[in-house]
């Protein structure tokens, strides 16, 4: 069976995820686009050479009765409707962090998904699908360093533009360890304080760069992520796991050991785009799969609105320097696994 998806934003991820879907995955091929920038999306079709309608409005491209399941890779703020109307129209969607663009709007699509009655929705958080994550919650799963006590990691990045702004760390960096974190270690953040190290000379003058995030967990495990974007020697994930016995560390992306002027080097990685591309294939075969199933099981609106609640408090810890709760309800059982 071959899935027919519509995709609604050509931009840079809308792209790649259509070159994806008709170059480089099975079953699925992309029937719908629309961008409000309707020459990119006519781009894309001929670029790719797709057999692909190109719709005005991402609405009617929802509603088209070919299109069996949406792709949302348009920008953050319109992703809430868009995922409102695949709802709607009954049609699994896989949307693009951020799921909204405020916690309410991440509640009112676990709302919509719930009054339907069958999950729908799929974050595009994609480090769960990670080669690396996924053997390292392996190691945990397995008891083999026992409960995990403490967790050290570090989102480093080697310069951002002038664009960026200290929120941004959390909203557009820290993010995906917060999606990540609590997949691998299956608990919920309960509080978060965000301290600043001495100011890096590397980063613009309104940024403050390096920040280091505090959190405690429903479990009482406490974890510490670092994150610099102007560290200027590359693009780097780190992530390490002290358990009761023993200690798990992240995998390194692999790359050639070299001997050669005297030095042992091996290659650090500069462009986050090289550093999951392969889980960006494994998360959409995933749900092309799990859509040809009949049941999603990937990232869900769920975990986009507890990524939402999370990122707000880590703002608010951002500009009060306290400790401030991370206030969840209870996951519904609809989201159960
Ligand atoms: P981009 O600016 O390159 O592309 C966004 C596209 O959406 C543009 O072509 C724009 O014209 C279009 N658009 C905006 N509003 C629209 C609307 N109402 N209807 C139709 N099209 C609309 O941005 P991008 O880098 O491709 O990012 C898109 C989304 O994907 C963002 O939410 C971003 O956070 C997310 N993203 C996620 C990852 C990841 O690692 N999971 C990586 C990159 C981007």
């Amino acid at each position: 069976m071959t899935l027919n998806i519509g995709v609604i934003g050509t931009g840079a991820i809308g792209r790649d995820h259509i070159r994806r879907c008709s170059k480089v995955l099975q079953g699925s091929r992309i029937v719908a686009v629309n961008d409000i920038n309707r020459d990119n999306a006519a781009k894309v079709v001929s670029d790719l050479k797709l057999d692909a309608k190109v719709y005005d409005n991402g609405h009617d491209l929802v509603k088209a009765a070919d299109v069996q399941a949406v792709l949302v890779t348009s920008w953050g703020p319109s992703h809430e409707e868009f995922v409102l109307a695949a709802i709607a129209a009954g049609k699994p969607v896989f949307c693009e962090k951020p799921l909204a663009v405020t916690a309410q709007g991440c509640k009112n699509i676990v709302e919509a998904e719930a009054k339907h009655g069958k999950r729908l929705v799929q974050v595009g958080f994609m480090r769960p699908y990670d080669q690396g994550y996924r053997a390292l919650k392996q190691v945990l799963t397995s008891g083999q360093i026992g409960e995990p006590l403490m967790l050290h990691c570090a989102h480093r990045n080697p310069t951002v533009g002038e664009a960026y702004t200290t929120d941004m760390a959390i909203t557009d960096t820290l993010i995906h360890e917060i999606d990540v974190l609590r997949w691998l270690l299956d608990d919920d953040y309960v509080s978060v304080q965000v301290v600043f190290p001495r100011k890096s000379a590397k980063a613009f003058p309104h940024l403050k760069d390096p920040q280091i995030v505090l959190f405690e967990t429903a479990k009482g495990t406490r974890i510490d992520v670092e994150i610099f974007v102007n560290c200027q020697y590359g693009y780097d994930i780190q992530c390490e796991v002290v358990g009761e016995t023993g200690i798990a560390k992240l995998p390194e992306p692999s790359s050639v050991q070299m001997r050669s002027g005297a030095k042992l080097s091996t290659e650090i990685l500069t462009d986050w785009k090289d550093r999951f591309i392969d889980a960006y294939d494994v998360e959409l075969q995933g749900f092309i799969n799990d859509v040809l199933a009949g049941k999603l099981t990937g990232p869900s609106a769920w975990d986009g609105y507890a990524a939402a609640v999370t990122a707000d408090a880590c703002v608010a810890a951002q500009l009060s320097g306290e400790i401030v709760p991370v206030t969840l309800p209870p996951r519904p059982a609809f989201y159960n696994k």
